[in-house]
């Protein structure tokens, strides 16, 4: 194969710090990180062809389909940015998508790894709810675990926090719900073809990363992008 290319599939409950590990390796290993969330606000705000499409959907209050998501992630692989490979954060999300990705990176070698990175339920919950948003800068509480100087104002530009609709209590049970729905068949999955491999994501951030370091050493023999 002459194309290999580095495909990292990180899984995990919301909560589990994906996105924060993803960005992370992006430092080290100089692939992008590759969220779904990046890729419609960018196909909705320039209004690109599937931008448009996946609009027509959302308006009507209906999931966007698959192929449409699988479209956008086609596109974004193409970019320039992505030609050693690149991080998946919050795709796929079904096994559906999963299939399509593995036809869509068979040229390329397939995934490489899939991390999954493993907090309990009653964590993800906590962390999730926990977090209070800046209205002014978008900066990032939390109650707890990184809270503001003064309760309710951020350190940084004296703006309001207040708790994001998609952080309520709630809206985070319904989101786990959907995860273990949609998304866990991903563990077998990645499991049976020998490409999983399980963090503990309750450990310090760092911790997390060394681990995952180590397991893509051990698994991935991962080439050198000079
Ligand atoms: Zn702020």
């Amino acid at each position: 194969m002459s194309d290999v290319r580095t495909y990292l599939v990180l899984l995990g409950v919301p909560g589990a710090g994906k996105g924060t590990q993803a960005k992370l390796l992006q430092e080290t290993l100089g692939l992008p990180q590759v969220s779904t969330g990046d890729i419609f606000r960018y196909n909705l705000k320039n209004a690109t062809e599937l931008g448009v499409l996946a609009k027509s959907y959302m308006d009507k209050g209906l999931l966007v389909p698959d192929e449409v998501t699988i479209r956008m992630v086609e596109d974004r692989l193409a970019q320039p940015d992505c030609a050693a490979g690149a991080i998946m954060d919050g795709f796929p999300r079904t096994l559906q998508q999963a299939a399509a990705f593995d036809a869509l990176t068979a040229p390329h070698g397939g995934v490489r790894l899939a991390p999954l990175i493993g907090l309990s339920d009653e964590e993800a919950v906590l962390r999730i709810s926990g977090r209070r948003s800046c209205r002014t800068c978008g900066a990032i509480y939390h109650a707890v675990a990184n809270p503001p100087r003064v309760e309710g104002v951020c350190d940084k530009d004296g703006g309001e926090l207040y708790q994001r609709d998609d952080d309520r209590e709630e809206v985070v049970r319904n989101r786990l719900f959907v995860y273990y729905k949609q998304t866990a068949p991903l563990i077998g999955y990645y499991f049976a073809k020998g490409l999983l491999v399980e963090l503990d994501g309750a450990q310090p951030i760092s911790d997390v990363f060394a681990g995952l370091q180590a397991a893509l050493a051990a698994h991935a023999a991962l080439p050198t992008h000079s």
